[in-house]
């Protein structure tokens, strides 16, 4: 057998579970120790101080520098106790994950000679100058004068890792531009806080603030790092870009919610032991549908933090696995024929008074509330359809949703019989009712009973991108290794902008003599109406759904580069630039990061696709070929001519077959690789992200047919990447 894969299947079999050690009795007990949090900075600040920076956390009031310098201070003492002696601001770039450069504490105490002090001053908290040329701006900052800088965010509180504190920022260019995924998002959560508020005052006049809360669930495949260790493909690129269906993937079914298997569940013990510490409430833990696939999902809490949270998790996860001697793989579809990895995105608001904004009331006026908030949430997702798929949309997600034999990338809405039974009434009330909106109206109307019908509101459909899941909407379309803020910025923009337009035809109603109840309804009937279309209840994988989807004018582009372009589409750009959260030249730019982003992708992947075939595939397939020219010819030297003919007529095919899967490899490879000259030759960022899918990306399938073709022919002992069953059923 080759030794590669040999060696490794060997090392995979022998392990046994790493011993974690427990970091204390009970998770309270050392919940939320590495984090500077409310806890901590009771400690250490001074109550002053410490009331202003609430302030700023709970109302979005603007910090002082004065106030920087005594954070500072307090962070500082608590971080060398920690045993911390680096600090360094952490930034989310646009190339997904994070960034950091870290700095030590010791400074001169004053100039050269002098002895040397532990310092960390307010400004260099409040805001750093990161050599951050080669971060991607899409043009925004030339490299000469390539200036951006972080500054502080103090509602995401700073954390330990290893030695170094590291404090959350947003990352800015010189002239004011956005260069990361927090600057917008936190943005949009302001603006959907003031949108939400103005509209909840017509219920509630009390309401001062609303919080927008994100629950991720992150899906993820472990591989053992010794095979992954001879799979460049998994190694470099996350994915297999071939290798034959295992007899056995995940038709029974068995993987789903069964026991986890001893050495994952050291890992994932350890990973929550490591997430509370840093104050993730690490809820849920189990088994996903395909072998080797898993989940986690904390309790959901405040977006800005949430996303923050998921990316820490994401960076432990990676550096845990290793220790575990696991890879952990969080592309969104690392092997082809089984499902693949996203992250769903539970999103609710929620008012500073406790009332859950997609949660179903006791009362009609509190569902009229509920109702309000779900219709626009409709309507958003209508008017922006194209957008919100954009922001989910990546070379890697595009193997989930979209690409070939994947389900297509449409965005519709789910929300079970009841719900659409009660909009379907209010939608088909006549305007003959309209003269009072009262209880008994709202009662006829089924609004009055939601919390009732609810209760059996079992049927969840598993294929919808964005479903109402009983208090929230699951934005299921995002992909395992994206930063939620992408789809947090689209989804909290969308419907911050849709509800200033709502209570814009509310106050002109009003003020053309409606009562505010009345006009609330008549609004939301008319935008019953008009969202219809993007209400879907049946099965979103079929190609049905598709044809009809297209009748129905919904958003049905699948060519990635193609549906970043409802980024900038005109009504993109009115609606983010009416709420301040990213202006057309950010726009604009952040597409250009996108498309060379994915044109990077899908070039690693030919350049590995191409070496892999050459110098692993061919070489076998030509050593067993000659193996089998070797038995033939021998043949005929033992037997008489037509007996040997006879007898070795199945190789002699067999042979033939392997020349030609060969030799179309060959080809193909070869025409990839001059595909891939010229579009390099390409200047325009978009069209060259085009021309690698159209004219690159185009072969891998093929390419990959005849490799996997080749794995069923080829001698098991030859082959040396670890085939699906290894990497699948070996844990
Ligand atoms: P399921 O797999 O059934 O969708 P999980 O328990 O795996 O459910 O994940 C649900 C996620 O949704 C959790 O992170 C949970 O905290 C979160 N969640 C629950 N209620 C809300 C809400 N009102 N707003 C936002 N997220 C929520
Ligand atoms: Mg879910």
């Amino acid at each position: 057998m080759s030794s590669l894969r040999f060696n490794a299947v060997q090392e995979a079999s022998k392990r046994t579970p790493v011993e974690v050690e427990n970091p204390g009795k009970l998770p309270s007990e050392y919940f939320g120790k590495n984090v500077f949090n409310r806890a901590q900075m009771s400690k250490y600040l001074s109550k002053e101080t410490m009331d202003i920076v609430l302030a700023a956390i709970d109302m979005g009031t603007t910090l002082h520098r004065e106030i920087a310098d005594h954070v500072a201070a307090g962070m500082k003492m608590w971080a060398i106790e920690m045993g911390a002696t680096h600090y360094t601001h952490w930034f989310q770039p646009l190339t997904e994950g994070t960034a950091e450069k870290h700095d030590s504490f010791i400074d001169y105490l004053n100039g050269p000679d002098s002895s040397i002090i532990e310092r960390f001053s307010g400004k260099v908290l409040a805001q750093q100058e990161p050599d951050a040329s080669s971060f991607p701006s899409g043009g925004i900052r030339n490299t000469f004068e390539a200036r951006g800088y972080t500054a502080w965010d103090p509602s995401s509180p700073a954390f330990i890792m290893d030695d170094t504190i590291c404090i959350p920022t947003v990352f800015i260019s010189y002239t004011g531009e956005a260069l990361d995924y927090k600057t917008p998002l936190l943005k949009s959560l302001s603006a959907v806080d003031k949108a939400s508020v103005d509209v909840c005052r017509f219920f509630y006049p009390e309401v001062r603030k609303v919080y927008s809360y994100l629950g991720w669930e992150q899906e993820y495949f472990l591989v053992d790092s010794a095979l992954c260790a001879v799979r460049p493909d998994l190694s470099l690129t996350e994915r297999t870009l071939m290798g034959h269906d295992s007899a056995k993937n995940q038709q029974l079914e068995d993987h789903y919610f069964g026991a986890i298997p001893p050495r994952v569940a050291s890992f994932m013990k350890e990973v929550e032991f490591e997430a509370y510490k840093y104050g993730i409430p690490l809820k849920t833990r189990h088994n996903e549908v395909a072998p080797n696939q898993y989940e986690l999902a904390p309790i959901y809490g405040e977006t800005n933090l949430s996303v923050d949270q998921n990316l820490l998790v994401m960076t432990l996860m990676r550096k845990i696995a290793v220790k575990h001697n696991f890879k952990l793989l969080l592309h969104e579809k690392p092997f082809a024929g089984i499902n693949g990895s996203g992250k769903h995105c539970n999103w609710s608001l929620c008012t500073d008074t406790g009332i859950g904004l997609f949660t179903p009331g006791k009362t009609a006026h509190e569902n009229l509330l509920f109702v309000t908030f779900l219709v626009n949430t409709l309507m958003a997702v209508k008017k922006h359809d194209g957008l919100l798929k954009a922001s989910i949309m990546s070379a890697t997600n595009a193997h989930r949703l979209g690409a070939n034999e994947a389900p297509p990338a449409i965005i519709s809405v789910f929300l079970g019989k009841q719900i659409s039974a009660v909009l379907d009434k209010i939608e088909s009330s006549s305007d003959d009712d309209d003269i009072t909106v009262d209880e008994l109206k709202l009662m006829k109307l089924g609004v009055a009973h939601i919390p009732e019908v609810l209760v059996d509101n079992t049927d969840r459909n598993r294929t919808s991108p964005f479903a109402f899941t009983g208090n929230r909407f699951e934005f299921r379309a995002v992909g395992s290794s994206a930063n939620c803020s992408a789809a947090m910025i689209a989804l909290n923009s969308t419907v911050a902008a849709q509800l200033i337009s709502f209570k814009n035809d509310i106050d002109k109603k009003v003020s053309d003599g409606m009562k505010t109840e009345e006009a609330i309804f008549d609004t939301l009937r008319s935008y019953i109406r008009e969202s219809k279309s993007i209400r879907f209840e049946g099965n979103g994988y079929s190609n049905e759904w598709e044809l009809e989807a297209n009748e129905r004018g919904l958003n049905c582009e699948k060519s990635v580069p193609l549906i970043y372009d409802s980024y900038t589409s005109e009504e993109s750009v009115k609606m983010f630039e009416s709420i301040g959260v990213l202006n057309q030249k950010e726009l604009h730019a952040r597409n250009e990061v996108k498309w060379e982003t994915y044109t990077k992708k899908i070039q690693i992947e030919a350049r590995v696709l191409g070496d892999l075939c050459l110098n692993h595939i061919i070489p076998v397939a030509t050593e067993y070929q000659s193996m089998l020219l070797d038995n033939l010819y021998k043949m005929r030297m033992v037997f008489e001519k037509d007996k040997a003919e006879k007898l070795s007529k199945e190789d002699a095919a067999l042979i033939e077959e392997i020349a030609e899967h060969i030799s179309a490899i060959k080809l193909n490879v070869d025409d990839m690789v001059e595909a891939r000259k010229l579009a390099n030759k390409i200047e325009d960022t978009r069209e060259k992200a085009i021309t690698y899918q159209d004219k690159v990306e185009v072969f891998f399938n093929t390419i990959r047919y005849h490799v996997d073709k080749l794995e069923l022919i080829v001698d098991n002992r030859m082959w040396t990447l670890p085939k699906y069953r290894e990497l699948l059923f070996i844990s």
